[in-house]
């Protein structure tokens, strides 16, 4: 069975087919990041605008690419929440169009389980049960995942994402947007050990996280390093850049090995943006290693929004018996916030 899936939940317009049996067929992707950097962030109502004039181009680029069309395709599926509700609402209402024109049925997805499954697209994929951390530019948490739709919460971020400490770091840094990327790519030149920053909840006893406080910590440095004589060096910005990224990674390290050794699991699968931070990902294979388990990451470039993702967990959730295919009826809604657990319910609208 085929699957053609959207993404559009924020600033990547995503589209992919993804075969029931044979996996990912083809996926073309477009981010929006140069549009929004000059306002230093993502500005909602261009966001959509956008999706609009991309999402009918990649939807031909990704048939081509397959060497498919319209008419070999079994189902639509579209990534229904959560996200930003103008952009949701462009793929979902193209998603649903093209189900209803064709007589196919047409399946809502959580972004977030999209992330979650992602790690399954990479050889080799992990087996079920595992521990997940997914860390996001809008969520940091700890799930015990036992098979497609069955995910447990263990803990979760208090206030800000870990993707969102990165970036709002990275802005009090001067660097652009989003600035995940780019302040570890400064800190490659700093000392991490330069200044001591505060590692929030590492010890406490529970799985959740704490970022808010990080970057006032990084401010604070920042403000005292600008105001002595001759400001701030470009070896200290480099330094408080790696200072910062080895905090949160101590932490988010430091809290998924705790599940590891909480949850008896050996298999532990990251996921998400942050994903693609290089000491995160050298930090937990370390530390599997020590433990006697393993990490699974998805390939590097599906670490962010992207259509695979989307019409992989469709395919995933139709192979568990999740969706009904017989339902095509074509009203539809989306949902800006929408808790994974409560997706997790077996069965599903
Ligand atoms: P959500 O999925 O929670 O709705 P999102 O879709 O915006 O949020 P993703 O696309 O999964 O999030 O990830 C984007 C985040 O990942 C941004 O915060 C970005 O800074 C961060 N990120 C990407 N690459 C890196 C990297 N190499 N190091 C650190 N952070 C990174
Ligand atoms: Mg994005
Ligand atoms: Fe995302």
């Amino acid at each position: 069975m085929i699957i053609l899936g959207y993404e559009s939940s924020c600033d990547e317009t995503g589209v992919a087919l993804v075969c029931t049996e044979r996996g990912l067929l083809a996926h073309s992707l477009h981010s929006q990041i140069a549009m929004h950097r000059d306002y230093g962030g993502v500005v909602p109502e261009l966001a959509s605008r956008d999706h609009i004039q991309r999402v009918l181009p990649l939807t031909r680029q990704a048939l081509d690419e397959a060497r498919l069309t319209l008419q070999d395709v079994d189902a639509i599926a579209y990534t229904a929440g959560p996200g930003l509700a103008g952009a949701l609402l462009v793929g979902a209402s193209v998603a649903q169009s093209i189900a209803w024109a064709l007589g196919l049925p047409a399946i809502p997805v959580h972004h977030l389980e999209g992330h979650l499954l992602s790690p399954l697209l990479a050889t080799p994929a992990p087996d079920f049960p595992f521990v997940a951390l997914l860390v996001s530019g809008g969520h940091t948490q700890l799930m015990k995942v036992e098979g497609v739709g069955r995910y447990e919460l263990l803990g979760e971020t208090l206030d800000d994402a870990a993707g969102e400490a990165f970036d709002k770091s990275a802005k009090l840094l001067g660097l652009g947007y989003p600035g995940g990327p780019a302040l570890s790519r400064l800190a490659q030149q700093g000392d991490p050990a330069a200044f001591d920053l505060p590692r929030p909840m590492l010890h406490s006893p529970d799985l959740d996280f704490s970022f808010s406080g990080l970057k006032t910590a990084v401010l604070t440095r920042l403000k005292a390093l600008e105001g002595q004589a001759g400001g701030l060096t470009e070896s200290q910005r480099a330094d408080l850049a790696a200072s910062t990224e080895a905090a949160i990674v101590d932490v988010l390290g430091g809290k998924a090995i705790k599940a590891m050794k909480r949850s008896g699991l050996k298999r532990l699968v990251v996921a998400g943006g942050v994903g693609a931070n290089r000491l995160l990902r050298q930090r937990l294979v370390d530390d599997m290693k020590k433990l006697g388990g393993e990490v699974y990451f998805p390939p590097l470039d599906l670490c962010t929004d992207n259509g695979a993702m989307i019409a992989f967990a469709a395919a995933q959730r139709v192979r568990a018996g999740l969706v009904d295919l017989a339902d095509r009826g074509h009203a539809f809604t989306v949902r800006p916030r929408w808790d994974l657990h409560e997706q997790a319910a077996p069965a599903e609208a």
